[in-house]
């Protein structure tokens, strides 16, 4: 078997309702795109990540209903310690109705905002952030680190970068910091690569929830030990969002783009194929190619992933 563009639920045959909790949306008239494409995979609802005149606009032309809002927290303040407009960005966030704030730590901020500091997600600068986030009850959606193998390749200037432990330390303090604060730490927690980290992170504490986006890298890391990834799924099945990571608006995005990525996660999940080629390139794949081997998920477990989890976190589903 393998993706069909022609055929796109080739192999799927499972009708279940999905909450996709991770998209970006860019542009106000690119987003039937995205809704066309995911309502065919059975996504009936959206945490998208855009912002406040791109919510505006969707709200505007009757297109927000499946869509829960997050705000994309300012990267430059930051990367620059700019506090008063950090808490600017919380109190718009809240101002135009964001039930959810999107924090995106990738050590490549530091390049992008030409950052000349020490960075960390616990300095004692950032508490009056948090405490605010904290107290409005708003979600964070957060990116703390990249996968293993840029660390290898691309970020090998620990001192400014910090080590993937570093910065996965920095997080669990915050987290220590905010007990009461609901976090989701996107891309599997940023530790596909060590579940047994992730466990223990997860088990610590109550109020952070994980999610599936980034198909590529889930794919190909929970697809290297399938008895281990299934384990730790069934283990944390209440704790993990199904996502993609999707983008519209942004570049040219082809029908392709958004097939591909949800026959591909859908195929992982559900089935229990094995040796399928991802339909897309991995670039962070040293070996390529990445091969899709299905985790062949319980239904009860998918209900959980794909929508009960998300209803519990967002309530207005
Ligand atoms: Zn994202």
């Amino acid at each position: 078997m393998k993706f069909d563009f022609k055929d796109p639920l080739k192999g799927l045959d499972l009708k279940l309702k999905i909450c996709d909790s991770h998209v970006h949306i860019w542009a106000v008239d690119a987003y039937p795109k995205l809704e066309k494409w995911a309502e065919l995979f059975g996504i009936k609802r959206f945490l998208g990540i855009a912002q406040p005149e791109i919510k505006k606009g969707l709200e505007k032309n009757g297109t927000s209903a499946n869509i829960i809002f997050a705000y994309y927290m300012p990267v430059d303040a930051w990367a620059h310690y700019d506090i008063p407009k950090l808490l600017s960005a919380v109190d718009e966030a809240i101002k135009f109705g964001y039930p959810v704030v999107k924090m995106w730590f990738g050590p490549r901020f530091l390049d992008l905002t030409k950052s000349e500091k020490e960075f960390s997600i616990s300095s004692p600068n950032f508490d009056p952030v948090f405490s605010k986030i904290e107290e409005q009850d708003l979600i964070v959606d957060i990116h703390v680190a990249d996968p293993d193998y840029w660390y290898q390749t691309t970020y090998t200037n620990v001192k400014k970068y910090r080590t993937k432990k570093t910065a996965l330390n920095e997080f669990c303090c915050v987290l220590e910091k905010h007990p009461s604060m609901k976090a989701i730490s996107i891309h599997f927690g940023s530790l596909p690569e060590d579940l047994n980290l992730l466990s223990n992170i997860l088990e610590k504490f109550p109020n952070l929830s994980i999610d599936t986006a980034s198909t590529k890298w889930m794919i190909r890391e929970l697809g290297k030990n399938l008895e281990d990834s299934r384990e730790f799924i069934l283990n944390h099945s209440d704790r993990i969002l199904f996502a993609t990571d999707l983008s519209v608006g942004w570049g040219d995005r082809t029908d392709n783009y958004y097939a591909s990525r949800y026959w591909s996660q859908r195929i992982f999940w559900e089935t229990d194929v094995k040796g399928i080629e991802l339909p897309f390139d991995d670039t962070d794949n040293p070996n390529p190619p990445t091969l899709i081997n299905g985790l062949n998920l319980p239904v009860p477990i998918l209900q959980n992933i794909y929508w009960k989890n998300a209803l519990e976190i967002f309530k207005e589903l």
